[in-house]
């Protein structure tokens, strides 16, 4: 048996298995933690994907991690519990798909990554008999996701911060209606409000007795389950060993990681694309060479990709063998060359994501919003300044049209169809604390809530 090891991207703290990575989220050194070698899979074990349903793929992929630290029936239950929703790969055109990572339980691919990582949270906790509290400040999908993956999770409990004027109805709904282990609270603020909030109380020495633990991007756990369907796209449009060009809608880049985990693990990729909004830290640097996060970060339509300085880059810079450490600062240059060779990235501004809404809905009736019409451009972008030739090529559509009604009406003069599990979860009864953004009221509140 062969236990993998994590290393931080920082270098200095030591290396970690599965659950200490998992547990610590961000390493000591304030690093992300990485796999110190990647695991194979031979052309063959990929090519045999073509015929197993996904929750047996991501079996198949993430027992390479799991090794010596979940037993391999526990972590085959897991999947088969976690991803029993569809994804739909639509066609548009010759050998180019949309896939729909919207059928999860709160609509967005946050799922893919939130039902995954509770179990193992659930798992580890078991074992080591501890307790531990969720903290977490959403504007909408991370909290929706992390919300309903860990609802009656034994010994998690969940705390859910959300600016109270900057969340949809329905986006609220899916976090609010849960109730046992999981609270809520409307901060009368901004959203970085809530994550100022959160962020002292992980500082705080008056809360340093308390189990606090984050779901935030930068774990691992929330990484590795977001390869799988990279894989599974592949094995149902592309022959075994074809390379497959992907465009991937990216705010911090775990998603888009996701997809170079899966190359590094041996998945043949044409072109790997990375469409942001007008967030553009990326493909200047890419362009350039010179990094510089965008700060503040922009507001644009796909706000969940609303990121100055995205958390993974870390990470695709040491894929590359550079170092760059958390503030942004680069103290070692990644192959730019290589990474110019195997990646594509562009900037898509507001007005090109509407007119893509109203483009691809004309042209193929496809409905798309605002993250997947990034993502949609940004393979356009692409198209421009190299072939595709007769290669498969998948675009990502990130979150459900229906969670953004008024900009889609406004988009193309139709309300989308609600699915069902989320009309039902708009005729649930609200249940959520409001507080302003105090955080002397915050640090009771933690204190208190805990001894009941
Ligand atoms: C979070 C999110 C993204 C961005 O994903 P990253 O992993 O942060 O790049 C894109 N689309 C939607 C709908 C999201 O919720």
């Amino acid at each position: 048996m062969h236990t993998l090891l994590f290393r931080s991207t920082n270098q200095q703290s030591p290396a970690a298995n599965l659950r200490e990575a998992f547990l610590q989220g961000l390493a000591p050194d304030r690093g992300l933690y990485f796999p110190e070698k990647f695991p194979k899979l031979t052309a063959d074990e990929i090519a045999s994907f073509a015929s197993l349903p996904y929750h047996e793929i991501a079996f198949r992929v993430l027992s390479r991690y799991t090794e010596g630290v979940i037993p391999s029936d526990t972590l085959a239950a897991m999947c088969s519990s976690a991803y029993n929703f569809n994804i739909p790969l639509e066609k548009t055109y010759d050998r180019v798909h949309v896939m729909r990572l919207d059928q999860g339980p709160t609509a967005s691919f946050k799922d893919f990554a939130a039902q995954m990582m509770a179990r193992m949270s659930g798992h580890f906790l078991n074992e080591t008999g501890k307790q531990l509290t969720i903290l977490t400040a959403t504007s909408g999908d991370t909290g929706a996701a992390v919300a309903h993956a860990f609802h009656n999770i034994p010994g998690v409990r969940v705390i859910v911060l959300f600016p109270f004027d900057e969340v949809s109805r329905s986006q609220r709904k899916m976090m609010t209606t849960l109730a046992q282990n999981v609270r809520t609270i409307a901060i009368d603020g901004k959203f970085d409000d809530c994550q100022a909030m959160v962020k002292r109380a992980f500082a705080d020495p008056a809360l340093q007795h308390l189990p606090l633990s984050s779901a935030n991007s930068i774990n691992i756990g929330r990484l590795l389950p977001q390869s799988v369907y990279y894989f599974y796209a592949a094995s149902r449009i592309a022959k075994p060993g074809e390379p497959i060009v992907f465009s991937v809608p990216s705010g911090n880049f775990g998603d888009m990681m996701g997809a170079v985990v899966a190359g590094q693990m041996g998945l043949p990729i044409k072109k790997l694309i990375a469409s942001v909004n007008s967030n553009d830290a990326f493909p200047r640097f890419l362009e350039t060479g010179h990094y510089e996060k965008i700060v503040p970060s922009r507001n644009a339509v796909s706000n969940a990709m609303n990121v100055g300085h995205p958390s993974n880059l870390a990470r695709l810079v040491a894929v590359y063998g550079g170092r760059m450490d958390e503030t942004g600062k680069i103290h070692q240059m990644p192959d730019l060359a290589a990474m110019r060779r195997d990646l594509f990235s562009s900037s898509i501004s507001d007005e090109r994501t509407r007119e893509t809404i109203r483009e691809v809905w004309n042209k193929y009736e496809l409905l798309l919003e605002a993250h997947g019409a990034v993502a949609w451009r940004g393979f356009l972008d692409w198209l421009e300044v190299e072939p595709l030739g007769n290669a498969p090529a998948v675009i990502l559509e990130t979150a459900n049209p229906a969670k953004f009604p008024e900009e889609i009406e406004k988009t193309i003069g139709f309300s989308p169809d609600v699915p069902p599990a989320m009309e039902a979860m708009n005729q649930m009864p609200e249940d959520f604390d409001r507080m302003t953004a105090d955080y002397e009221k915050f640090r009771d509140y933690l204190v208190t809530k805990h001894q009941s």
